[in-house]
């Protein structure tokens, strides 16, 4: 979202992740990947500030749609939309008539001078990943901290060494030897990023369409539908 400002062009941006609650999924989920010789402090800030693509390789990055406050809505009255469908309205909701709460990529659009997919010069790439407890989660059901969520994400670290091999490297056969073919594939598809998510408003967290939660999300999609078929009617 940065790079849609121009203003930000001179910075280095880096990824961090900052931990709001003691769960250990949310430490590292953000991070800097860097190649260096030897880890100095020297060589490290040398790396970020000239922004030296053979040394400070990417960043690490959960999606902004996660986020509590991303999308326009109201909770309440069970509207979500985009900062485009909230400006039609005037930003007022169609249920209760009262302002909605505005979220994050609605100032995101106020800010940009750049279109959505504006890749600066010299700028440090990017990957976007989930938490791996959360994929399983999403497979398994329940919540990431579940004992049998556990189970399987020990498994796999066990196996591979530590969460972002087996996020960014370990291919899918492999996976499988040691978890689901599902969840393994759903590792997968996430590091390709092929996982749509649905945006958080109005204090909601954001979800991907993975596993379980996919399912919830299409079953939800075509009541909606006969709904609106019945109501066309
Ligand atoms: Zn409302």
């Amino acid at each position: 979202m940065n790079w849609r400002l121009s203003k930000l062009d001179k910075y280095a941006l880096i990824s961090n992740s900052d931990a709001h609650s003691f769960w250990p999924w949310r430490i590292g989920r953000e991070a800097n990947v860097f190649e260096l010789k030897s880890l100095s402090y020297d060589g490290l800030f040398r790396a970020i500030k000239e922004r030296d693509k053979n040394k400070f390789l990417y960043t690490i990055e959960v999606d902004p749609g996660y986020g509590k406050y991303h999308f326009d809505g109201h909770r309440e009255c069970g509207v979500v939309l985009s900062p485009k469908e909230a400006e039609k309205l005037n930003n007022i909701c169609p249920v209760c008539g009262r302002p909605l709460t505005i979220g994050v990529l609605h100032r995101v659009e106020e800010l940009a001078d750049r279109k959505e997919g504006f890749v600066p010069k010299n700028s440090i790439p990017f990957k976007s990943l989930i938490p791996l407890s959360e994929i399983v989660s999403a497979f398994i059901g329940g919540q990431p901290f579940s004992k049998k969520v556990w189970e399987i994400y020990t498994d796999l670290i066990k196996k591979f060494g530590n969460e972002l091999k087996v996020l960014l490297e370990a291919g899918e056969e492999e996976l499988a030897s040691v978890c689901r073919e599902d969840i393994a594939k759903g590792i997968v598809m996430v590091r390709e990023n092929k996982i749509r998510i649905v945006p958080g408003f109005d204090g909601v967290y954001g979800y991907p369409l993975l596993g379980k939660l996919k399912e919830r999300e299409m079953k939800t999609e075509t009541k909606r539908d006969k709904q609106k078929s019945l109501k066309e009617f």
